[in-house]
């Protein structure tokens, strides 16, 4: 088969890994300048840094196969992350479980309650019972008062924005079963994961891999129409970085473009085209600053205080090694906002003026001199927006037009999106692929 991919993201590089392991030619079209999608990097002290903070927990199994897959396996790292909370003016260490019992913001009982709240849901083996209601509704009923104020409520609006309260409860419980997976006990730390070389490591082996058995990639060579012919997928029409138009026929199409842009490349049946279009996105924004020197102790900061304009802060080098950077500190600011948000549209320097002030909230000594350089980047498809009873409306890999599927971060469920689980649906989709061509095509219905 000759297989086209749309995106060199973690799911489409996974999917042309594997077809093209099998004999198959695969071509992947990027239309950015680099490959990665999400998880690409850019250079930072001599060494590349995700353009978005990136980490691993421990049962990410599906990256650890395909680093195992690459001979890479050795790469992947465990670093105990800290973890602080910005609530009421102060920052307090909630790292441990421990921490969490000494959590003076909330009272002792909410604090009690808390843990063995987590305990309960970690316990919870069905979450398609939890479908039907969101996590802020679920939580508010069962947990309430500070507990959830101080601890879940900030979690769920550093992850979500304005629409924390639109989050289907699976979400909420796919978290503690992943949080539980990567914590050792009461005092123990929760262990992150993040590969040698940074998450180059996996899309360069990637990437070697794929052209050693004659696949292609080109980026800078966005996708603007996949060409259809009697209901069956045929070829896509793309534009070469020298702004040419290609036309190239395939067996099989698997784009990867996010659930908003896809009805733009080709016509699709309203029913399906609804469950693309129902799926919101929040787009992120995130400031890298390169700095001098620390600005906290912490990893990871919760931040349960709307006075703040960003809604993380991730102090990268808190967990890895900072002379990978030249030395330099690096800090992230991030927020994940709906595209139409003014933010969304600030300039860098907009956004530094916003944001520079608050950074004393963390730590009074902070000045701007500390820092030396700052990066920003937008990204429109971050974050889906996935609500209640989603397992009815999760569009199908199988488009209603023949030949021709969709893997994208919509389709994760109940899981958050992350890289292991783009992997996951790469490799998957490219099962799913051949089984379609040894048994014959399936309809998405
Ligand atoms: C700020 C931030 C922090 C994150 N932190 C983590 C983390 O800590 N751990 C973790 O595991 N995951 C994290 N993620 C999520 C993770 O990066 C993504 O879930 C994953 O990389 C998505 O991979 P993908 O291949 O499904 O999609 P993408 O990476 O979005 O790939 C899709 C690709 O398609 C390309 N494309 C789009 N339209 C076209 C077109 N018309 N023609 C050609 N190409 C096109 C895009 O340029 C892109 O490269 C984070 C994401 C963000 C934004």
């Amino acid at each position: 088969m000759k297989i086209g991919i749309i995106g060199a993201g973690a799911a489409g590089l996974s999917a042309a890994f594997d077809l093209s392991a099998k004999g198959h030619k695969v071509v992947v079209y990027e239309s950015a300048p680099f490959i990665g999608g999400q998880a690409s990097t850019i250079p930072v002290g001599g060494n590349p840094l995700e353009r978005g903070y990136h980490h691993l927990f421990t049962n990410d199994q599906a990256i650890l196969d395909l680093m195992s897959d690459l001979g890479v396996a050795e790469a992947m790292k465990w670093y105990p992350s800290r973890v602080g909370t910005y609530t009421s003016g102060k920052v307090y260490k909630t790292t441990t479980a421990l921490d969490l019992l000494r959590f003076g913001a909330i009272p002792f009982f909410d604090r009690i309650k808390l843990g063995l709240f987590a305990l309960k849901v970690g316990r919870i083996k069905e979450w398609r019972d939890l479908e039907d209601q969101t996590a802020d509704y679920w939580l508010r009923e069962r947990l309430g008062g500070k507990a959830y104020e101080k601890v879940w409520e900030p979690l769920l609006k550093g992850k979500f924005g304005d629409f924390y309260d639109r989050i289907g409860m699976p979400w909420f419980w796919s978290k503690i079963q992943t949080r539980f997976a990567s914590r050792q006990g009461i005092r123990g730390r929760e262990m992150l994961g993040y590969p040698d070389g940074s998450f180059d490591t996996i899309f360069d082996k990637l990437t070697a891999a794929i052209k050693s058995r004659d696949g292609e990639i080109h980026t800078s060579t966005p996708v603007e129409r996949v060409e259809v012919v009697a209901g069956v997928a045929k070829a896509l029409i793309a534009k070469s970085p020298s702004g040419e138009k290609i036309r190239e026929e395939f067996d099989t199409i698997l784009s990867t473009v996010p659930s908003f842009s896809f009805p733009d490349l080709v016509d699709l049946q309203d029913d399906y085209k609804k469950r693309l279009t129902d799926v919101h996105y929040l787009a992120a924004v995130v400031v890298v600053l390169e700095m001098d020197r620390p600005l906290t102790k912490f990893y990871w900061m919760n931040i349960a205080d709307s006075d703040v304009p960003f809604l993380g802060l991730i102090e990268h080098t808190n967990m890895l090694p900072k002379e990978w950077y030249d030395g330099r500190n690096i800090l992230y600011l991030t927020n994940y906002l709906d595209r139409t948000d003014p933010v969304y549209s600030m300039s860098q320097d907009e956004l530094l003026d916003l944001y520079l002030p608050h950074l004393t909230k963390f730590n009074p000594e902070f000045d701007r001199s500390w820092i030396k350089k700052v990066h920003y980047n937008a990204l429109s498809a971050a974050q889906p927006i996935i609500g209640t009873n989603y397992s009815k409306a999760i569009p199908d890999h199988r488009t209603p037009v023949e030949k021709l599927y969709l893997a994208n971060t919509t389709q994760i469920y109940p899981e958050d999106r992350g890289t292991n689980y783009s992997i996951k649906m790469g490799r998957e989709l490219a099962d799913m692929i051949i089984e379609d061509e040894q048994h014959g095509w399936k309809s998405w219905k």
